[in-house]
């Protein structure tokens, strides 16, 4: 049957949306080339507050300045191991405050990477209880998420007026599962994921297998694993697990090296010598998961983590790498290559 052209169907268009530039990071400073990322940790907080006891019992925190000036000096100490870049998971939940990050990161010569998303191991945060799809039932419609705007608008436009975009997105699940609200906030990051390219990065439970559950939610979302980091693989010992994970294409975060109360500095460093052992240096990145101040912990209880601090991966971890057979290769894959990959938005949505 002859077809005139204005009659052929129409061809489906890949539906882009804003595309991030292919090699380029958003960092709190401003856009960085991918190669200019160096040496990165993966997954580090500068502060981790709860905003509203902040807001209401500031005595803890004390002197705005004295706090800036803290991290200023840490994150200064850091940049002096040959680390160019941290990777910052902060998002609503754990207190991200950008204006105070902008002005650190005035003073330090380092980049970092700001995130968006959302921090729950359960339900939603009240805000959104009765506003996105909690609106199904009542309107009996699919009413759009709400959050997939705003991660959206952190990637595209910035975050508060302050002209910092956001480069990744951030949701978690733990020991309870995909709880719903677990599941909601899951899914609106793999949709602001499929509308920017920006990548993703998930607090795990590895002890209870939860990237399964994560592999099972963001694989239905058409989300490629290669841009999904599995943060804190590295809190179990299970290397078949985590095998399977990898090759998977999951990138695997053993980032809390310094976190040793229910494990072992030992623990954490074989666990990544064997994977690497495995073939698996492809697919793990390292970090510490540290602060310069953290209000979840009660002065006195940091004392009892003398390793948890920016510098343990490079005072510490990397000479014992060495000295069990991990290459110098395989360090530069984990610290360089794998982070600027991640970040690198080769798909197409
Ligand atoms: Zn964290």
């Amino acid at each position: 049957m002859l077809q005139h052209p204005e009659e052929d169907p129409p061809v489906p268009q890949v539906q882009t949306g804003h595309v991030v530039e292919t090699h380029v990071v958003e960092t709190v400073k401003g856009p960085v080339d991918t190669a200019e990322l160096g040496q990165t940790l993966m997954h580090e907080h500068v502060f981790v507050l709860t905003a509203d006891v902040q807001q209401n019992h500031p005595e803890e925190w004390g002197s705005e300045d004295e706090r800036v000036a803290d991290a200023v000096q840490k994150l200064t100490a850091l940049a002096a191991t040959g680390v160019r870049t941290i990777v910052d998971p902060t998002v609503i939940g754990l207190g991200r405050y950008i204006p105070r990050i902008q002005r650190i990161a005035e003073q330090v010569d380092l980049n970092i990477v700001v995130a968006t998303g959302c921090y729950t191991y359960d339900d939603v945060p009240f805000f959104f209880h009765h506003r996105g799809p909690a609106l199904d039932e009542a309107v009996g419609a699919e009413v759009p998420d709400p959050m997939v705007d705003m991660f959206v608008g952190d990637i595209q436009d910035g975050i508060a007026g302050t002209g910092v975009r956001a480069a990744f997105l951030k949701c978690a699940i733990d020991r309870q599962g995909m709880t719903a609200g677990v599941e909601r906030v899951m899914r609106a990051v793999a949709r602001a994921h499929r509308a920017t390219g920006a990548p993703i990065t998930v607090h795990t439970h590895p002890g209870s297998r939860t990237g399964l559950a994560v592999q099972q939610v963001l694989g239905n979302e058409g989300v490629d694993p290669r841009r999904v980091v599995l943060g804190h693989s590295g809190d179990t010992t299970d290397v078949d697990h985590l095998s399977e994970l990898a090759e998977a294409g999951f990138v695997l975060g053993m980032d809390r090296f310094g976190i040793n109360l229910e494990t072992t500095f030992e623990a954490r460093a074989d666990t990544v010598v064997e994977m690497c052992r495995r073939g698996h240096a492809g697919s793990m990145v390292l970090s510490q998961d540290a602060s310069c101040y953290i209000d979840w912990l009660a002065p006195g209880v940091m004392d009892l983590l003398p390793q948890w601090h920016y510098t343990h991966v490079h005072d510490d971890v990397l000479p014992y790498l060495r000295g069990q057979g991990v290459t110098e290769e395989q360090i530069t894959t984990m610290l360089v290559d794998n982070p600027r990959r991640y970040f690198e938005n080769v798909g197409r949505y």
